[in-house]
């Protein structure tokens, strides 16, 4: 069985109910997007029943989605006002994606800039700590693997278990998990496609199994170990259809639903983006009994 399989949709083309039939165009099973401008934090008027029903036209679709917080928001900021308006913005995503009934919010791990890693870190845990409690609802929150690119925190599986545990702190808020996104864990060097069965035990060994509940599919332009987050279409980065085979053919990939965020030019792209998954997915290395896909 393959797991859903979807993209990077836009919501400014009619909202949540026509990119889920767009979605449905492009041959996804499942669709991210981003609940205001990705450039924005100013936190968005919600008109619940307009987004309940975008929610059922995705519903009727059999469309689920998942939403993505903006960038410009930094978790491990020591910035008083940023910090202010990043907790704002993230928990009125969440109360967004809620109303469009999606599970998930993806955000990404702080950026310690000058603060320092420590500092960063417990900035991140205290800001992720009120978000949780100021928002009581059921959409999770998934913290996102970063390539590393400056000072980002969350780079290796542990780091992110760590934060997780640490947010936590003995509560376990099921409402807290992580988002992997292959192109970032390649660029940080801790997905090393020719030591698969090191990295599935280190997944196993640090919870990612029950973590994990959205991969970012993603191909890199950058090479291994570059600490640089840029993304490249499937198999036409430098980790390749090979290693993406490799990765997608592993069963412990395969239960958690996998999101495409290449760079198209347009939308319409990702319908051969989203055929190359399920071609790589199904080639040589699939496990027998893994075909019989929808
Ligand atoms: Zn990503
Ligand atoms: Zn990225």
């Amino acid at each position: 069985m393959l797991p859903r399989i979807g993209a990077h949709l836009s919501l400014s083309r009619g909202g949540l109910g026509a990119a889920a039939e767009r979605a449905r165009e492009l041959g996804a099973d499942i669709f991210q997007y981003f609940p205001k401008n990705p450039r924005s934090y100013r936190p968005k008027a919600i008109d619940r029943a307009e987004l309940g029903r975008q929610a059922d036209r995705a519903g009727e679709l059999g469309l689920p989605s998942v939403a993505h917080s903006p960038y410009v928001t930094n978790l491990s900021t020591l910035d008083e006002r940023l910090a202010r308006l990043t907790r704002d913005s993230i928990v009125n995503d969440l109360e967004i994606a809620e109303a469009y009934r999606s599970p998930y919010l993806v955000v990404h791990c702080g950026r310690y800039v000058g603060a320092g890693a420590a500092a960063g870190r417990e900035a991140m845990i205290e800001a992720v700590r009120d978000i949780l409690a100021r928002y009581q609802g059921p959409c999770h929150l998934l913290l996102e693997n970063t390539a590393g690119q400056g000072t980002e925190l969350g780079q290796t599986l542990s780091e992110l278990a760590d934060l997780v545990a640490a947010i936590n702190a003995g509560r376990d808020d099921e409402r807290l998990g992580i988002c992997f996104d292959t192109c970032h864990a390649f660029a940080a060097g801790i997905l090393d496609f020719d030591e698969l069965d090191a990295f599935v035990a280190e997944w196993q060994r640090t919870g990612m199994e029950k973590l994990v509940r959205v991969i970012h599919l993603n191909d890199s332009k950058f090479g291994f170990g570059s600490h640089k987050d840029r993304h490249e279409y499937l198999g036409k980065g430098q980790i390749g259809r090979e290693n993406l085979t490799r990765f997608l053919t592993r069963p412990e990939f395969r239960r958690i639903p996998w999101l495409i965020e290449t760079p198209v030019a347009a939308e319409e792209e990702y319908a051969e983006e989203i055929r190359v998954a399920r071609e790589l997915a199904t080639m040589g290395g699939a496990k027998e009994g893994d075909q019989q896909d929808e």
